[in-house]
C-alpha cells in the first residue's frame, strides 16, 4: 500500500508531499521546506519510515528547501534536476529517470519553462503526478525570472503533463487559495492560461503581462537553494531545543523522556498541572514538583520559574502538553512535556513522593 501525505507551509503556501511504500517503509519527500523540517522529521519517525530521498521539483525562489537539513538529520539523499545549477545534490535527475522507494517508483519528466530545471514526478501507476510550479491548479508558474520561458512551459505542460491519463491527479508545489488537488482532465479543460483552445501564443501573451513583483524571499531563497538548503551557521531552526534531548512530535509538542528528567531533577523546574487531589493521590508526584492545575496556569504564570527549563507533567501527558504550549506562547523559551506523564514515570519505577503502591 502507498502512504501519501500532503503537508502545507503557510508562510510560503508550499505543499510538501510524503510518499512511502507501506510494505518496506521506504519513503521520499517532495519539496520539503526548511522551516518545516522538524515537523516532517517527526511525521516520518512517527510513521516508522526510512527517508531515502528528498526531491525538489526545481530551484525554488520563494522558500528554502529542507533537503540539506533532512540529509543532515535523517541521512536522506538529495535529488533534483540537473540543469538548475544547484551544488551538493547526491543525484541529478534527467528526463526518463526513475526514483525507486520500496516496490514503488516515480518517473521523472522534464517540464522546463517556469525554470529551466523544473521536473514533474509521476507515480508508477500514473494515478498522480507532482507538477511543481510547471502547472498550478487553474494556473501556471511565472516565467519572468530564473531562465523562465513561457513558450517552453506551454510545450512542457502539453507534451508531458496533459498527455497523462485524464484521471491522473495533479498535485502542485503551491496554492494560494487553499486548493489541494486537480486532475489532468480538469486542467486540460479549465486552466485559464493553458487549457481549452488556448494556443502557445495566447499563453505567451498572458505570461508576459502578469506584472508580478519578485517574491519577498527570492534574494535569500535562490542562493540557499543553489546549495540545496545548506544553512549559514547562524540559521538553525531549533536553537531553543538544545538544553536537553527533546523530541518534537508531529502534533508540535516538545517531549522529554522520564529517565533524563530523573537524572537532571536539580536542573529543571517540574510543573505538575493535575488537580490537587491527583497530586496527593495514589500516583504520587515527582520530588520538588510545583503544583499549578492547568485551569489556573494562565493566572499563575508569575509563579513559574524563569531560571530553569520547565518540564510539565500530568497523569498521562495530555493536559501537560497543553500547559507546555501555553508556557511557550507566554514567552518561556525552555519548556518540554514529560512523555507519558506520571503513568510512565511510575511504570519505569522512578522516584516519587506520596505514592500508594
Ligand atoms: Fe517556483
Amino acid at each position: 500500500m502507498l502512504i501519501f501525505r500532503q503537508l502545507f507551509d503557510p508562510q510560503s503556501s508550499t505543499y510538501t508531499y510524503l510518499l512511502a511504500d507501506d510494505d518496506c517503509h521506504q519513503a521520499v519527500l517532495i519539496d520539503p521546506v526548511f522551516e518545516q523540517v522538524n515537523r516532517d522529521a517527526a511525521l516520518i519517525e512517527e510513521l516508522g519510515l526510512e527517508l531515502l530521498y528528498t526531491l525538489d521539483t526545481h530551484v525554488h525562489a520563494d522558500h528554502v528547501t529542507g533537503a540539506w537539513l533532512l540529509k543532515d538529520r535523517l541521512g536522506s539523499q538529495i535529488l533534483l534536476g540537473k540543469d538548475g545549477g544547484a551544488k551538493g545534490a547526491d543525484r541529478y535527475l534527467e528526463q526518463g529517470d526513475r526514483v525507486t522507494f520500496g516496490n514503488r517508483f516515480l518517473e521523472v519528466r522534464a517540464t522546463p519553462g517556469h525554470t529551466d530545471s523544473c521536473m514533474t514526478y509521476v507515480l508508477d501507476d500514473v494515478s498522480c503526478a507532482f507538477t511543481g510550479d510547471a502547472l498550478l491548479i487553474r494556473g501556471a508558474g511565472r516565467t519572468d525570472f530564473q531562465h523562465g520561458d513561457p513558450a517552453k512551459l506551454y510545450r512542457s505542460v502539453h507534451s508531458r503533463i496533459f498527455t497523462l491519463p485524464s484521471t491522473c491527479l495533479l498535485y502542485p508545489a503551491h496554492d494560494y487559495r487553499g486548493l489541494t488537488v486537480t486532475s489532468v482532465a480538469e486542467e486540460r479543460q479549465f486552466n485559464p492560461r493553458l487549457g481549452g483552445a488556448l494556443s502557445e501564443n495566447d499563453f505567451v501573451g498572458y505570461m508576459n503581462n502578469l506584472g508580478l513583483a519578485h517574491p519577498k524571499q527570492m534574494d535569500i531563497a535562490v542562493p540557499a537553494n543553489l546549495k540545496c538548503g545548506r544553512p549559514d551557521r547562524t540559521r538553525q531552526p531549533d536553537s531553543e531545543t538544545d538544553w536537553a534531548p527533546l523530541n518534537l512530535t508531529f502534533a508540535g509538542i516538545l517531549e522529554i523522556q522520564p529517565e533524563w528528567v530523573e537524572d537532571h531533577l536539580a536542573e529543571v523546574h517540574v510543573l505538575d498541572v493535575r488537580e490537587p487531589e491527583e497530586f496527593d493521590g495514589p500516583l504520587g508526584h515527582i520530588p520538588e514538583a510545583t503544583l499549578i492545575p492547568l485551569g489556573n496556569l494562565s493566572k499563575q504564570l508569575d509563579e513559574v520559574s524563569k531560571g530553569r527549563p520547565i518540564v510539565t507533567i500530568c497523569r498521562a501527558g495530555g493536559r501537560s502538553a497543553r500547559a507546555s504550549l501555553m508556557l511557550q506562547q507566554a514567552g518561556f523559551k525552555h519548556v518540554a512535556n514529560l512523555a507519558g506523564g506520571m503513568l510512565r514515570w511510575r511504570a519505569q519505577n522512578l522516584t516519587v513522593v506520596g505514592a500508594v503502591d
